[in-house]
């Protein structure tokens, strides 16, 4: 049987069910990520025609740059969806799936980006940039 992972926003009046194993998280520190989710992102991604959402005409969708646009709940404000347009996967927030998720943490990236309040003190890979980019030596 294959793995179903459910989840919603704070208020509940969004909901999604994914199918499948999901990706490990990657942790995004870019500026956009920091600014609209309080912190840093922290996603996992589930192909387009693998996952089920209800409650869809209760997302916001905000364009923060022209090739992708960020998803949120218009009630309670919860961050939960980062939408390539070209991609045919979604990017879903590890915060927004019920326990357990069976997830773990896989990258870091936009660390030239990230808030100067924190430090990142695990060993995983970390990029400057985007996941194609040079990593950073672990200190
Ligand atoms: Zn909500
Ligand atoms: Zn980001």
């Amino acid at each position: 049987m294959s793995e179903l992972h459910s989840g919603s926003c704070l208020c509940g009046s969004i909901r999604f069910k994914a199918h499948g194993k999901l990706r490990g998280i990657v942790y995004c520190h870019c500026s956009q990520c920091r600014k609209q989710s309080g912190h840093f992102y922290a996603a996992t991604n589930v192909q387009n025609d693998a996952i089920t959402i209800t409650g869809e005409e209760n997302i916001k969708w905000y364009a923060a740059s022209e090739y992708a646009a960020r998803g949120f709940c218009r009630n309670c404000g919860s961050v939960m969806f980062w939408k390539h347009h070209d991609l045919d996967y979604i990017s879903v927030m590890a915060g927004s799936f019920d326990k357990p998720t069976n997830l773990q943490g896989e990258v870091h990236i936009f660390v030239g980006d990230k808030g100067d309040y924190y430090e990142i003190r695990d060993d995983l890979p970390k990029y400057v940039a985007g996941g194609g980019g040079i990593v950073v030596a672990g200190d």
